[in-house]
């Protein structure tokens, strides 16, 4: 068999690595590439091989940097079966949508510019006709529940603990000419520490590894006790009779955060103050968790679902789907949470919060998350004094504070660890992808002062025999 590594090599975007196996082609992911609109249009428009000739493909989770190309993967011939978790095809669902609407609206913008330079318009990569499409090529599947996707090739999907419905593959490849391989594919992998989502379940016993390298050349600062760190800042802020607004990815990180808070109200260590879920996107998604209880950790189970309870909803949390529920938070000035989305601030509701509550030195801004260079919340995070929202200047004068807990991807440590049920003579290969130079490098260095062999670092198109 052979894998062809097309995407997210050398690089954290984009995501897509081609199997050669009896005769079959199986793609993994088929990520979007992101970064500057120029250097990414054409790279996502336009495939190294032909859609129309993929016999099957494999979903590991539902983030834009490995699922967001598939609408065009399918617009352009790929006919076959997108297997995933089921929860995870119920996120592409929300997150699939909201990606066409952000490329049609980006190409409006981009059309606008070239008119003006007698240029002729470019087309969306995908609308929401192509997403449609696609969605009715998903096939939903179980964790732990091996099925032959081809004769000699089997699939088992395992929890890796990254986000909801995330999967590390198990590909059991019996060859024609007899030769077995036990093939493994972390996707992203989560960490042990993680509220709501269950610890990695690392897969074993491989002869050929493909795996994140995210964060291959640091260690997350260790976390103490982030619920009290969390109750913590609320307790203060409510003292001064401030609001805490928290941008944060309408998916995933607003539940984990939702889950805390509820945690710590039932355990009365923070005041009854109103709580605001304001982003129709989270809303959405805050219903895919619902429905899938069986994606949750013990922890989950133990506290909420075994009586009933529904972690994700309580007295004092609102949702807000509407628009004027969103303006109607802007001009109230009671002591609460507001946890709205984009959490980069590069679009999105939370773009007005920050308007109205950035020049107020009793308002807590709480970043949860990562924020890209040249964003919005990075600017805020490196303590800028002045910045732009819809083109006017503001004055920063709120207070600002930065969890970094919250990560969904393992560290070196825990990368290091995910082997650990795997023999060093077995595993002949480990690829290395969904990391820049810098990351991936330091962890490869790392893997073969440990006695690993093989442990490559694969060039977009590099194609390996195994
Ligand atoms: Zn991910």
């Amino acid at each position: 068999m052979k894998i062809q590594f097309i995407g997210g090599a050398r690089t954290v975007t984009g995501s897509q690595h081609l199997l050669f196996v009896n005769g079959k082609k199986i793609l993994l992911e088929c990520g979007l590439f992101q970064g500057r609109r120029k250097d990414t249009y054409e790279k996502n428009k336009n495939f190294s091989y032909n859609p129309a000739e993929v016999d099957a493909m494999i979903l590991s989770h539902a983030h834009i940097d490995h699922s967001g190309n598939i609408p065009n993967l399918t617009s352009n011939g790929f006919s076959g079966c997108i297997y995933a978790t089921a929860a995870t095809v119920e996120l592409c669902q929300i997150m699939l949508r909201d990606s066409a609407y952000l490329q049609g609206r980006d190409v409006e913008w981009v059309n606008k510019r070239r008119a003006k330079k007698n240029q002729p318009p470019i087309e969306p990569l995908y609308t929401m006709d192509d997403v449609e499409k696609a969605m009715g090529q998903f096939v939903g599947m179980q964790y732990n529940r091996t099925f032959e996707l081809f004769p000699g090739i089997k699939v088992t999907f395992r929890d890796a603990g990254h986000i909801l419905g995330s999967a590390s593959i198990l590909l059991e490849i019996e060859e024609d000419d007899g030769k077995k391989i036990r093939l493994g594919f972390t996707g992203d992998i989560g960490r042990p520490v993680m509220p709501v989502i269950r610890t990695p379940d690392i897969l074993r016993d491989l002869d050929a590894l493909i795996m994140e390298s995210t964060y291959g050349n640091r260690l997350h600062s260790p976390s103490e006790d982030v619920e009290e760190e969390l109750a913590k800042v609320v307790r203060e802020c409510c003292d001064t009779g401030g609001r805490i607004i928290i941008p944060a990815f309408a998916v995933g990180r607003t539940q984990l955060i939702v889950y805390m808070l509820h945690k710590l109200f039932d355990q009365d260590r923070i005041p009854q103050i109103p709580i605001y879920v304001d982003s129709p996107m989270a809303v959405n998604a805050t219903g895919v968790f619902r429905n899938h209880p069986e994606c949750m950790d013990r922890e989950a189970h133990r506290v909420f679902l075994k009586d009933g309870d529904d972690p994700f909803g309580f007295e004092r949390l609102t949702y807000v789907r509407s628009v004027d529920g969103s303006k109607a938070l802007n001009v109230a000035t009671e002591t609460s949470i507001i946890i709205s989305a984009s959490g980069m601030c590069e679009g999105g509701r939370i773009l007005h919060h920050l308007k109205n509550n950035i020049g107020n030195p009793n308002t807590l801004l709480l970043f949860v998350g990562y924020a890209a260079g040249h964003t919005l919340a990075r600017r805020l995070m490196d303590g800028k004094q002045e910045v732009n929202i819809f083109g006017e200047k503001y004055k920063v004068r709120c207070k600002i504070k930065m969890m970094d807990y919250f990560s969904a991807h393992a560290d070196q440590g825990e990368l290091i660890n995910y082997l650990r049920l795997n023999p060093k003579e077995k595993l002949k290969n480990i690829f290395l992808v969904h990391g820049e130079e810098e990351q991936s490098l330091v962890l490869r260095e790392k893997l073969v002062s440990k006695g690993y062999r093989n442990v490559h670092f694969p060039v977009p198109g590099e194609k390996f025999e195994i």
